[in-house]
């Protein structure tokens, strides 16, 4: 059986490098690079604002494990602890962390808006195209749309027990995978419940992983986070 899984999982890598080939050649990815042509797109669009998650949730916790070498690359690749997102996903994280609040709950952030060039740095050091972000496409982190988060205590900032650690590249991540303790199916389960009544939708191999669900095309950026300040 096990054999059996990692056929269809070694087919599918292989067959998403050959369409990556394909697409590489064939897509070129449109990337904001300078700070001018940010503020360009926010003065058309004020929701394409990105911003300080803490401005408009100041109760929510941090723990920016890209920002620490306490991550799966053991690199530090951010210069500072900051989750920034595009304004509609900051409001709509004030509505989730309102409603955790009256259970004692809080989010907590591990990654928010990630800089273009980092997730091509991160790829380099790990090409795996089932977890990581891919250059050839942009991840929806570069896009200030996407969030890895999970569940603490309100009062103590202790987290709630989840099928496995931040980043772990195991079946248990997937968002359903079935054979977890029934403590961590719920705490799971509830994280994935609240999130999705606001607007975003869990990623299909990662249970930290959610994407907030806009008909707007925002773009890839690749600025530092000292633009934004
Ligand atoms: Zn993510």
């Amino acid at each position: 059986m096990i054999k059996f899984i990692k056929t269809i999982i070694y087919s599918s890598l292989f067959l998403n490098i050959i369409g990556a080939i394909n697409a590489q050649s064939t897509n070129k990815l449109l990337i904001i690079t300078t700070k001018e042509a940010y503020l360009k797109t926010v003065q058309e669009d004020g929701d394409k604002a990105l911003v300080l998650i803490k401005k408009y949730v100041p109760s929510i916790k941090l723990d920016i494990k890209y920002a620490t070498s306490q991550n799966i690359f053991y690199q530090k690749l951010y210069p500072k602890a900051l989750a920034y997102v595009r304004l509609p996903v900051a409001k709509a994280l004030a509505k989730v962390q309102e409603e955790l609040k009256s259970k004692g709950l809080s989010l907590k952030i591990y990654d928010a808006y990630r800089p273009y060039s980092v997730t091509v740095q991160m790829f380099e050091m790990l090409p795996d195209t089932l977890y990581m972000g891919l250059p050839w496409t942009g991840s929806k982190h570069n896009k200030g749309i996407a969030l890895d988060l999970t569940l603490v205590n309100l009062k103590t900032g202790k987290e709630l027990k989840m099928p496995t650690p931040f980043d772990a590249l195991v079946y248990a991540s997937h968002p359903e995978f079935p054979l977890v303790s029934d403590e961590a199916k719920q705490n799971r389960e509830l994280l994935k419940d609240v999130m999705k009544r606001h607007g975003f939708v869990v990623d299909p191999m990662e249970w930290w992983h959610f994407n907030y669900k806009s008909s707007t095309n925002f773009e890839i950026l690749d600025l530092p986070f000292k633009t934004f300040e």
